[in-house]
């Protein structure tokens, strides 16, 4: 048995770091609420040169330290160009997709932190007007942000203090419905970042102590593909990537679930981690889907080709319509937190 309370923490710290834009390259607000909010719980934890945050969780071998990795940065965009009229040609940061961020309101952040609001829309979005509407295939060069401001000319937009390289961060619309599904566009992998501090309030508050010493590192560029590719502290011989579980056609999982990868376009995860993580689902009476994800690369994966010398695994909440507005459910994150609380026996 879980305490309910230690699930009902991972998803209101999910919401609070959810309400901060962080895409990757632009995360240094987000990694200080993490560094802040493990602190507050009474762990050491401090931000690497890369900008990430790797925390202290206690425990006893560090000749066999295990690395819990999951990524607070997000897909989101950059100004790529202002264009002649004075919108904003974006470039995608990560795997965004522009059929599902097409319509959705935007935060452009000028380099001194203020921003200005914009809609990103189709090139002439009104249906009365646009009769090729229905047949415009949707990417960034067929859309473009339309700012909450009276511009029609790029000199205009300038002298708003927009600038190429300015970020461009989407609404996240997060909400926890009342049967307990989890929307938002960025659970991925906000939703993980809030499981790994439900197991650290745990640990907390049961003043337990993993047999293994535990590290925690929130990466914050996972998303395009180097997140976890340093900072592995001295003694680790595992690593595992606590992040978003598949729900689709062909896979078993479901939002409700906790996801045990065995394999993703990056090969198989170890045998063995694998395998000790059925017996902790198993053991903690956890709800676990065995799945291989068909398009996927985890964090763990970049360690590995970082040239680090682990095993590794990947686990994680079943989260459906990934990279879109993707929904999950809090019996997902009971379940993972339970799977994490088995494998470190505590
Ligand atoms: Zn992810």
């Amino acid at each position: 048995m879980l305490d309910r309370k230690y699930t009902d923490f991972a998803v209101d710290k999910t919401m609070e770091l959810l309400a901060i834009d962080s895409p990757s390259g632009y995360t240094k607000a987000a990694a200080l609420w993490v560094k802040k909010t493990f602190s507050d719980l009474g762990f050491a934890a401090e931000i690497t040169k890369k900008g990430g945050v790797i925390v202290d969780l206690g425990g006893e071998d560090k000749e066999d330290a295990l690395f819990l990795e999951a990524h607070a940065d997000t897909l989101g965009a950059m100004v790529a160009e202002i264009k002649p009229n004075g919108r904003l040609r974006i470039t995608p940061l990560g795997g965004l997709r522009a059929e599902n961020t097409e319509a959705e309101n935007v935060r452009v952040y000028r380099r001194d932190g203020s921003f200005l609001e914009g809609t990103l829309q189709l090139i002439n979005a009104s249906v009365h007007v646009n009769l090729k509407y229905a047949d415009t295939k949707r990417d960034f060069t067929t859309t473009e942000v339309v700012l909450d401001s009276d511009v029609k000319k790029a000199e205009e937009t300038e002298k708003l203090g927009i600038a190429v390289g300015d970020i461009v961060c989407f609404d996240p619309r997060s909400r926890v419905t009342e049967e307990g599904y989890i929307k938002s566009r960025f659970l991925d992998d906000k939703l993980s970042v809030g499981i790994l501090l439900g197991l650290a309030k745990y640990i907390a508050d049961e003043k337990v102590t993993p047999k293994r010493k535990v590290y925690a590192h929130i990466t914050v560029y996972e998303e395009v593909g180097h997140g976890g590719a340093g900072s592995v502290p001295e003694g680790v011989t595992e690593a595992i990537s606590v992040d978003m579980g598949c729900v689709g056609e062909g896979l078993k999982c479901t939002e409700k679930d906790v996801s045990i990868c065995v394999k993703d376009s990056g090969g198989p995860y170890s045998y063995e981690v694998v395998s000790k993580l059925i017996e902790a689902a198993k053991k903690e009476e956890a709800s676990y889907a065995l799945d291989v994800y068909p398009g996927y690369g985890s964090d763990v994966e970049a360690t590995l080709r970082a040239g680090y010398d682990i095993r590794h695994g990947l686990i994680g909440a079943g989260v459906y319509a990934s990279h879109g507005y993707e929904r999950s459910h809090v019996e997902g994150v009971t379940n993972s937190i339970k799977v994490l609380k088995g494998y470190l026996e505590i």
